[in-house]
């Protein structure tokens, strides 16, 4: 099934029920605004998102003057996008690059959400931006993760700074540094452990890693899958280790679509970037204003 498919149909029966309306009302729009409603939540947008989207919208729509030349069906559809594209953060969030010395990228998130493919995803990207970067494997947990990480960096054509499974997470980030440091490397990108759910050591290596690289970005790694839960994993990873932003992957599986939705507004927050495959080239910066068109199909 394509990603928001079913909320877009949800959305459209709404629409479906301003036909002959003259001018959206407090009254005529009740229906349609609870069509809206179910189909958010169908989508596992969170609970508390999807009330206050509501409320927003259900203001603006009767608030707004009627625009000559279009109906209020459309009216209304104007101000769902609008709306969207705000909940989602408005604008494109570039990554931020250090002012001087290696801009450090500090990856997190669960285990199998895609935090490797995104190291040297996010690698190619900058690379094709004319960046030099350097993968750092944290992640000591899974042997696996490190080789991963290395044959993904010769694939990209990046270095793979690695010590094995013996050494710590951020001694091992340090030294990452230090090295890509000597190599005027711009953009260090540190792979760090998942855990299959949060817990408490992953959270405090976590924030021992973050302690030693200061980095500019701290990006959560989130599998758009996620569905409902994707608002408290955003929060409590913001809540205990600080992030600057998220990036949500696999959005070409059959995901539903929520957490695009319910990231920003339950963080502060932006959506970075969307990974879309597997390849090293299914990686994109994510634009609010082309989501909602999605969305709205
Ligand atoms: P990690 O445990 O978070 O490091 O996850 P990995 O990077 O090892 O990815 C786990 C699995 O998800 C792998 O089979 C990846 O190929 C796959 N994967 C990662 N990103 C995407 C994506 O955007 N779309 C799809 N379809 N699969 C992805």
């Amino acid at each position: 099934a394509e990603m928001f498919g079913q909320l877009t149909t949800g959305l459209e029966s709404a629409w479906n029920k301003l036909r002959g309306v003259d001018v959206l009302t407090k009254e005529n729009i009740a229906e349609p605004m609870r069509d809206i409603r179910r189909a958010l939540l169908e989508a596992d947008v969170s609970l508390p998102v999807v009330r206050r989207f509501i409320e927003s919208v259900s203001e603006k729509a009767v608030g707004t003057d009627v625009i000559r030349g279009i109906k209020p069906d459309q009216q209304l559809v104007k101000v769902v996008n609008d709306e969207l594209v705000q909940l989602m953060g408005g604008e494109v969030s570039d990554l931020v690059f250090a002012k001087s010395g290696p801009t450090v990228i500090l990856l997190a998130g669960l285990q199998g959400v895609g935090k490797t493919t995104v190291c040297a995803k996010l690698a190619f990207y900058l690379k094709k931006m004319g960046k030099s970067c350097m993968l750092v494997a944290a992640d000591v947990y899974r042997p696996a993760a490190i080789d991963q990480l290395t044959i993904l960096g010769k694939k990209v054509g990046v270095p793979v700074y690695s010590e094995g499974t013996e050494a710590k997470p951020s001694q091992i980030a340090k030294n990452g540094l230090k090295e890509a440091k000597g190599k005027n490397t711009d953009v260090v990108i540190v792979d760090t452990a998942g855990r299959l759910q949060v817990d408490k050591a992953m959270m405090n290596e976590l924030k021992e890693v973050k302690k030693a690289v200061n980095p500019t970005e701290v990006l959560l790694v989130v599998d758009a899958m996620t569905g409902q839960e994707a608002a408290g994993l955003v929060s409590s990873f913001n809540d205990e280790i600080g992030i600057t932003g998220a990036i949500l992957t696999k959005l070409d599986g059959d995901s539903r679509g929520g957490a695009a939705l319910s990231v920003k507004e339950v963080s502060g927050k932006p959506i970075k970037f969307v990974g879309q495959g597997e390849r090293i080239e299914d990686l994109e910066p994510f634009y609010p204003d082309r989501m909602a068109q999605r969305i709205l199909g």
